[in-house]
């Protein structure tokens, strides 16, 4: 691995994910369909410019909202990445890289839903209680 081009992929390992650079911003959202399409308290992802990801290998896809499409390996079942309403944004997840702890969220959505025995993230500086209500390509803003 080179610096500045991060690998990871899927738990069968048939679907890769290489992102280079830095991310535009890095979140965790609590929303209902976050939690059940992880299987978790809460999704955590980081938003690159589509150009700076590679996805090599088949995933099948959900539509999850009007805009919404999460992409997983049809195998293993591991969500990959998805895309909201900008195609020139796409999500992958931390969790799916072969290095840990490479980037650490700046913001939580959803918050309503938030399970009440999580501990406050210190990195956290933006915390919106349904999506963020302000567009930006960054955060905080
Ligand atoms: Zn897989
Ligand atoms: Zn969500």
């Amino acid at each position: 691995m080179s610096d500045g081009v991060h690998s990871g992929g899927c738990a069968c390992g048939k679907v890769q994910v290489e992102a280079r650079g830095e991310p535009y911003r890095v979140g965790i959202c609590h929303c209902l369909t976050c939690r059940k399409l992880h299987g978790a308290p809460y999704s955590f992802y980081a938003a690159f410019p589509t150009d700076a990801v590679t996805i090599t290998g088949e995933v099948a896809t959900f539509a999850s909202s009007e805009h919404g499409r999460r992409y997983f390996c049809p195998a293993c079942g591991s969500q990959i990445y998805s895309h909201y309403s900008r195609p020139d944004e796409i999500y992958v997840y931390p969790g799916s890289f072969d290095e840990p702890a490479r980037w650490q969220p700046s913001y939580e959505l959803w918050t309503i839903r938030r399970d009440p025995w999580l501990p406050e993230f210190p990195s956290v500086v933006s915390r919106y209680e349904k999506d963020r209500p302000k567009w930006s390509r960054t955060e905080p803003e």
